[in-house]
């Protein structure tokens, strides 16, 4: 009984405990940079409105950044801010050559178009990998010079994940449930980079079942909670949840408990895949350390300093 459980808990890709040793690294590399070349990588995150989760997001990374040894500096706007006042604080920062990424975090009050100000932001500092620009170098293979795309955090956390775990993933198949642009399209870039064969899947997929049982490498980034089922699942599968729902999941102590899921049941998955990020505890905490990451990078190729490699592949 003890070996079982040892298994299944030997399925469990731990994105917590590689963040965090993910982010020990980001720092070290950010003391050196500093010691060797005198270059303080920094990020101002601007948040308008009052979204209580966005606040929340914001503090996490300000904190995530500062103990990475990455300037981190906010700049908080009220909820009636105009787009217009919004670009002119972005041209200042774009000009700012000790400003290295800039994120404005979603979503923006309705009198804003996030996709205006996305685009308003210098590709070079757009560590969020959000900008057509970036979106453009992705798809076009540009991801190791000194002009390659920023990649969004997200996509990118779960392929060092799935790299971390499977190696090469040359020849899979790989199924991407989503088509967002901040998930479900970086993710299909990434993944045929890597050479796998991908399907990408949305609400409007016929089969969603059959197409979900081919795959070697399932992600899911959908926002429907337990939409996949153990039965969607190829035996010995590799599982990303991205999908972050929060549910009521009452106990007999507390009728009204809510709790978060993901988009795959995880305790009947368990059973059947080769290897699964819980939720939470998986990607989330990746997303984040990527952020970091993408900054440091930012900050290097902005001061014509090599970046580090981050992934292993
Ligand atoms: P979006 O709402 O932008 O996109 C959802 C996608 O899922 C769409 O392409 C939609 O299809 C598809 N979809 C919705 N319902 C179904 C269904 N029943 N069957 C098949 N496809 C479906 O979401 P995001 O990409 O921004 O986020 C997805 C999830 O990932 C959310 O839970 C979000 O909270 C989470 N997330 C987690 C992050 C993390 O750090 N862990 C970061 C970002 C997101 P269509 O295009 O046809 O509408």
């Amino acid at each position: 009984m003890k070996n079982m459980e040892a298994s299944l808990v030997g399925k469990i890709i731990d994105g917590k405990a590689f963040a965090e040793s993910f982010r020990e690294r980001i720092a070290s590399e950010v003391s050196n940079i500093k010691s060797e070349k005198g270059l303080k990588p920094s990020l101002a995150v601007i948040l308008v409105g009052n979204d209580p989760a966005s606040h929340i997001y914001v503090r996490n990374k300000g904190l995530a950044a500062k103990e990475a040894g990455i300037i981190a500096v906010d700049h908080r706007l009220d909820e009636e801010t105009s787009q217009e006042d919004l670009l002119q604080l972005i041209d200042c920062l774009n000009d700012d050559p000790l400003v290295h990424g800039i994120l404005v975090q979603l979503p923006l009050p309705d009198q804003i178009n996030p996709a205006a100000v996305i685009d308003h932001i210098d590709p070079a500092k757009d560590v969020d990998g959000f900008h057509v620009v970036n979106t453009g170098r992705l798809v076009t293979g540009e991801i190791s010079d000194s002009k390659a795309a920023l990649i969004p955090c997200t996509p990118l956390g779960c392929m060092m994940l799935l790299e971390d775990r499977l190696g090469d993933l040359s020849g899979l198949e790989a199924v991407v449930l989503g088509r967002s642009n901040i998930v479900g399209k970086p993710m299909l870039q990434l993944l045929t980079m890597a050479n796998c064969t991908v399907t990408i899947a949305h609400s409007r997929t016929k089969s969603l079942k059959e197409i979900c049982c081919r795959a070697d490498i399932l992600v899911s980034a959908v926002g429907q909670p337990e939409l996949v089922k153990a039965d969607w699942i190829k035996a010995g599968a590799t599982v990303i949840d991205v999908g972050i729902n929060r549910v009521s999941i009452p106990t007999s102590d507390n009728p009204e408990k809510m709790g978060l899921v993901g988009d795959v049941d995880f305790n009947g998955a368990i059973d059947v895949v080769g290897a699964i990020t819980p939720v939470p505890g998986g990607v989330g905490p990746m997303t984040i350390a990527c952020l970091l990451a993408n900054t440091v990078t930012a900050a290097c190729r902005q001061s014509k300093i090599t970046p580090p490699k981050w992934r292993s592949n």
